[in-house]
């Protein structure tokens, strides 16, 4: 079985959102795209879903101030702008997205305690979603992985799948991502490729 991953297409993280990537929309017409040439048997979609006040949140810490650097569950933590609190229309998919196509979502980040960057685990590795177990269970041998952001949420995702799901395939869909940063998106793609993850072009998928 071959899948598509959509990472965290949800209106928070792109252009209006309350943590917006640049150019974040432009992943929609790539993801379509993709569902739409039909090769692939599943599409999954992750969805950050934050309960308000949520530990991620540099309005849960005093004195803090959105991107300053911050400490949660004991580890180093960006302190990010409230964003994707549940039921709201920050935390809903681009209005744009194929959703009648997606097939399973994963949602994320509903403890309050630790931030969950990976659509797999939390960021202290101890909670599992559980999206192993199902993509194990679906027999898929190909996860072609696509999002926002490249930085942080789909580096993290696409690593754990490597490291989670042996014997799959993993690739990552470059022109499918925008990141935060563009020192952390060289970053990720350094550590993704280091990792055996292929980065390759939609067209190519
Ligand atoms: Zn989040």
């Amino acid at each position: 079985m071959k899948a598509l991953l959509l990472v965290d297409i949800q209106n928070g993280f792109c252009p209006g959102g309350n943590l917006a990537v640049e150019d974040g929309n432009a992943v929609v017409t790539v993801a379509n795209h993709l569902i739409e040439k039909g090769d692939y048997d599943l599409v999954i979609a992750s969805q950050d879903w934050h309960p308000p006040g949520h530990g991620s949140f540099a309005s849960a810490h005093p004195g803090k101030a959105p991107f300053d650097m911050g400490e949660l569950a004991g580890k180093p933590q960006v302190m990010w702008p409230d964003h994707c609190i549940q039921n709201t229309p920050d935390a809903a998919f681009h209005p744009d997205l194929r959703t009648d196509a997606i097939d399973y979502v994963q949602r994320k980040g509903m403890d309050p305690m630790v931030d969950s960057y990976s659509a797999f685990r939390d960021n202290d590795r101890s909670a599992r979603t559980g999206l192993d177990d199902w993509m194990r269970a679906q027999d898929i041998d190909t996860l072609d992985v696509m999002g926002l952001a490249t930085d942080f949420c789909v580096k993290f995702t696409a690593l754990d799948a490597r490291e989670m799901l042996p014997g799959v395939t993993v690739r990552l869909i470059a022109d499918g991502c925008r990141g935060i940063s563009a020192d952390g998106v060289a970053e990720a793609l350094t550590a993704l490729r280091q990792a055996g993850i292929a980065v390759i072009d939609s067209k190519d998928a």
